[in-house]
């Protein structure tokens, strides 16, 4: 019997379409064996818009990571599976019909999520979405989720800073400490108005400023994102959440995003991390397999076939 360290994992979030071919055979050398694309945005493919984006282009977003997600797994052997939603990073114009498309795309088999989408103060290319205005698309969204029975991954936004070419925008009133806690209620309220299962919903982007709210005052899942330079979680933190808290809820991801510094072995690392602290091997696999593989619904084996 030959023992390996590598464990499986499903990177539970990412924009890894954005990423080039070499970076997608890293990635596929270290044990993944499936990841989710959040789709929806254009800075992801380090697109620069300078008019707000129409029906065309959500479409275009949303339907080229749909197609490569087809194809992947014959090149690069891990499954590749998509989420769509109006995210508020960037402001579209037509979003009522956008949305009206969700429906016949969730039919497909690699699209499996609402998400990401969440309250966010912040949008590229300086074009404001006004909150007022984001809480109705969100409020649609969450809705369709509820209606369509359907996993929903929940933005919340990270303080930005102005180097990530966002200018002026990047400045903020609201204390770091509070941002995300700030939006969080905004989105928490509306969801709780609707009435989506909390079992559907997947909190993201979690850090030290929400991870006790989110634990103890929700039964979501809780994504954190430790594989890019937009935010200081890293594996580190997210091992030293799985062995603070267990893995019960925890989704490892990497966020993968071709417009900042990547780690591409962000994952491995934190599973090479939990095997030297110690923690066991099923608990580890719950927090980078088992938990993703249950909220997607993705149905994957562990195990290889023979
Ligand atoms: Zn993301």
């Amino acid at each position: 019997m030959v023992s390996s360290a590598v464990i499986p994992y499903i990177d539970s979030h990412c924009h890894t379409h954005g990423l080039p071919y070499d970076a997608w055979e890293t990635i596929g050398s270290t044990g993944v064996a499936a990841v989710v694309i959040s789709a929806g945005n254009p800075h992801v493919h380090r697109e620069i818009h300078d008019e707000v984006p129409d029906l065309a282009d959500v479409r275009r977003y949303w339907e080229e990571p749909i197609r490569f997600s087809e194809s992947a797994e014959k090149m690069h052997f891990f499954k590749v599976f998509v989420g769509i939603g109006i995210s508020f990073m960037t402001r579209v114009d037509q979003w009522e019909q956008a949305l009206e498309l969700i429906p016949d795309l969730l039919k497909k088999p690699n699209v499996v999520a609402i998400g990401e989408t969440g309250i966010d103060p912040i949008q590229y290319f300086g074009m404001r979405w006004p909150l007022e205005e984001q809480k109705i698309v969100f409020e649609e969204q969450v809705r369709l989720a509820k209606e369509l029975n359907v996993p929903f991954i929940l933005h919340t936004p990270t303080p930005k800073k102005s180097r990530d070419f966002l200018h002026e925008l990047a400045v903020s009133e609201i204390p770091n400490e509070n941002y995300k806690r700030h939006f969080l209620d905004m989105d928490m309220e509306i969801i709780n108005k609707i009435g989506l299962d909390h079992k559907r919903l997947v909190i993201d982007h979690v850090d030290e400023t929400i991870l006790e709210y989110a634990l103890k005052e929700t039964n979501a899942y809780i994504g954190i994102g430790i594989g890019q330079t937009l935010r200081h979680t890293n594996p580190e933190f997210f091992a030293d959440t799985v062995e603070r808290y267990g893995p019960e809820r925890l989704m490892v991801n990497s966020d993968h995003v071709a417009y900042v510094g990547t780690d591409l072995l962000a994952i491995p690392k934190t599973i090479r991390d939990l095997r030297r602290r110690g923690v066991d091997v099923a608990d580890i696999g719950k927090a980078v397999f088992d938990n993703a593989n249950e909220f997607y619904e993705l149905n994957l084996e562990t195990q290889p076939a023979a």
